[in-house]
């Protein structure tokens, strides 16, 4: 053996020596704290998932619902022949379409909330690998996948972009290319809860540009906009702007929940996140 295969097996051997200690650390961390459903506490098999009561709580976005919007549907009858309710034919987005793992509801609420605002990464593993089912027909080869950025004072408080946990986990399961950094906030923009929409709007679009050392590497790309929640789409529209100003060629839009309109209609039969309509529109309204 000549002294550089000495020394590549011995890196082979430290790389898999630490993969042992990694390994034998996280047996022992879950012998001292098993894992837990991240929305009630109570114990589960597997860290990162809920707890089948809690599980049962959820409500997925399946069909019928809006291609442009992701907003479920009590029937196909609400959709028009292009698949769209009547908001989105009448008012159609700027991007060309969404699709939503969940919507914002009792149990995903208590999850996203924890999840962005406090550090608890499992959350995006068990978020984003709905994501990358609810958005599997978008995420074709070459997608782009990025996330709605946040100030960077924010990030400070926060210490991350939860948007971009959800975008790089979607990439690892999809494949599809993650760029974290495309977009960028200039301004803070939590102030705006007094505003109109309309002005929300215009500060909003002045708030979001895309990186200008990333203009090049985004131009005729289809990009998917990764976001936890979809509620007014002002946000999702000021980024979609944004990316259409470097030349990005498609925006569609994938989130963790979409905030229900109408709770009455949006909701199905049994939905165990009726009880939440007024939470939920108590979340609208302060967006
Ligand atoms: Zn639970
Ligand atoms: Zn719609």
């Amino acid at each position: 053996m000549n002294v550089k295969t000495k020394k590549l097996q011995s890196i082979i051997n430290a790389q898999n020596a630490q993969q042992w200690a990694k390994k034998l650390f996280h047996i022992f961390l879950e012998i001292l704290y098993p894992p837990v459903c991240v929305s009630c506490g109570a114990e589960v098999e597997q860290t990162g998932l809920l707890c089948s009561a809690c599980f049962a709580q959820t409500w997925s976005v399946t069909q019928p619902f809006c291609r442009s919007c992701a907003m479920p549907q009590k029937s196909a009858a609400f959709l028009g022949e292009s698949g769209l309710c009547f908001s989105c034919e009448t008012h159609p987005p700027i991007w060309g379409q969404a699709r939503a793992a969940f919507t914002y509801t009792s149990v995903i609420r208590r999850l996203i909330l924890q999840f962005k605002y406090s550090d608890r990464e499992e959350h995006a593993a068990f978020l984003g690998t709905h994501m990358a089912q609810a958005g599997a027909d978008l995420l074709k080869e070459n997608t782009l996948l990025v996330p709605v950025p946040v100030h960077r004072w924010r990030l400070l408080q926060r210490k991350y972009n939860q948007a971009a946990w959800l975008a790089r986990h979607i990439a690892q399961i999809s494949g599809a290319d993650y760029m974290p950094d495309a977009l960028l906030r200039r301004h803070k923009t939590a102030r705006l809860a007094r505003f109109s929409r309309r002005e929300r709007q215009h500060e909003m679009r002045r708030a979001i540009v895309a990186r200008a050392s990333r203009q090049a590497l985004l131009a005729g790309r289809h990009v998917i906009l990764v976001d936890d929640v979809l509620t007014t789409g002002a946000t999702a529209t000021a980024c979609t702007e944004a990316l259409y100003e470097v030349g990005v060629s498609h925006v569609d839009v994938l989130v963790a929940a979409v905030v229900l309109i109408d709770p009455e209609n949006n909701a199905p039969e049994n939905n165990a996140g009726k009880n939440d309509t007024e939470k939920t529109m108590q979340y609208r309204e302060r967006q």
